[in-house]
């Protein structure tokens, strides 16, 4: 029989390219195929914050966040070329979640992730603090600036192949697994070329599908296992004005609606806004941002800027697909974010299926 892998890798994302990594510095014969260029699905389209998620604090998720935590510092320990430290400004805001929620919240954010090296939360008087004067006057005066760090998060997943490669992973980008099926306890992964079309078959012992969110349409390529998870595609967009302020903060922003949205300094002269929430039902490839979105977070912004922002002022947008575990939740805003694991031994061989996850973790 030709050789046969420890591990076969279907995507190229931040999932398949660190699951490669780690199994080939491990001592494992790794292959891993893309079917486009390497982080060409949800992991380029990111907000781009290696971050706890402050945010799931509400919904209880304090292991999730609490793992995320520790790897921000220690992703950042490894790629300070990539990543680096943003203090985010929180303003309060009447009417919505009380000062003591948020100060609340972010004592736990700063405690239960081994912050070491980050800056810890301080108070922010709006009215006299640089970091208020973006924002409309009167309305807000008292605010919180905590620490998370942002990421060039496709060179991450570039630079993960590249290190997985270096520990003797193959890397095989524009390669589509079009078959999958299992002989005699081994996985047989048939790939294609899309640019030559050739077709080649490869052999390995387990197989991990970390198709994002093409996870179903993997499984449903042969490999004769039904999947018990579901996947939930939730979108989220962003848009990209020009620089809105001079400062180099973030700001965190509560909505009415019980959502937040980040503004965030952007490639020097540009500032990113988002994102958005909301299920999709369409072809992941071909995810837009629609007007609503667009206008949804311009409003957003504009509740709390000085200097409105208009969809006129959006110079791009950019749009990708969580490929969430169906937990069943109503909303799509409320939907974990935690990792789903599914472990599958048809005929022997295991394939593991993965669901959720973040860039950071
Ligand atoms: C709007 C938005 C904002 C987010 N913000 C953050 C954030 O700030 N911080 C954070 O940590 N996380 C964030 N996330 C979450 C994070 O981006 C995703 O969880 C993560 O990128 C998913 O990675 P993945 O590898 O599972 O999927 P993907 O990156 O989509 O990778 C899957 C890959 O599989 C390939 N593929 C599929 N089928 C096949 C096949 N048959 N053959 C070969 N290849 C195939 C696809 O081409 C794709 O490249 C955000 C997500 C979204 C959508």
């Amino acid at each position: 029989m030709d050789k046969v892998f420890d591990l076969a890798i279907i995507g190229g994302g931040i999932n398949g390219c660190g699951i490669a990594r780690d199994a080939a510095g491990r001592g494992n014969s790794v292959f891993l195929c893309e079917m486009n260029d390497l982080a060409s699905g949800t992991s380029s389209w990111s907000t781009k914050l290696v971050h706890g998620g402050l945010r799931y604090l509400e919904y209880y998720e304090f292991r999730l966040v609490r793992e995320a935590l520790i790897e921000r510092e220690i992703l950042w320990q490894i790629a300070p070329h990539i990543i680096r430290p943003l203090r985010f400004v929180l303003p309060h805001h009447s009417g919505l979640r009380p000062a003591w929620l948020l100060r609340l919240g972010l004592f736990l954010y700063d405690h239960i992730g081994g912050r070491h090296l980050l800056p810890p939360t301080r108070s922010v008087d709006l009215v006299h603090d640089e970091v208020g004067k973006p924002l409309i006057a009167n309305r807000y005066s008292k605010g919180f600036e905590y620490s998370d760090c942002f990421v060039d998060d496709a060179r991450l997943v570039v630079l993960t192949a590249r290190d997985a490669a270096d520990r003797g992973a193959e890397i095989h980008t524009r390669t589509r697994a079009v078959e999958i099926r299992q002989v005699d306890g081994i996985w047989q992964v048939t790939v294609e070329n899309t640019i030559s079309g050739t077709r080649t078959t490869i052999n390995a012992r387990a197989l991990v599908n970390a198709g994002g969110p093409w996870v179903e349409q993997v499984l449903s390529s042969g490999s004769g296992v039904n999947a018990r998870a579901k996947v939930r595609l939730v979108q989220g967009s962003h848009i990209v004005v020009r620089k809105l302020y001079a400062h180099d903060r973030a700001y965190m922003f509560q909505n009415a609606d019980g959502r937040i949205i980040f503004v965030i300094p952007y490639q020097d002269d540009f500032t990113l806004i988002g994102t958005t929430d909301r299920d999709y039902d369409g072809d992941p490839a071909k995810v837009k941002a629609s007007e609503d979105e667009i206008k949804y977070l311009c409003a957003s912004a504009s509740e709390y800027l000085k200097n409105p922002v208009t969809p006129e002022d959006v110079v791009w947008t950019y749009s990708g697909v969580r490929p969430l575990y169906d937990d069943g939740a109503s909303e799509a805003k409320a939907a974990t974010r935690d990792y789903v694991f599914e472990l599958d031994t048809p005929g022997g061989a295991p394939l593991l299926s993965i669901y959720g996850g973040k860039i950071t973790t």
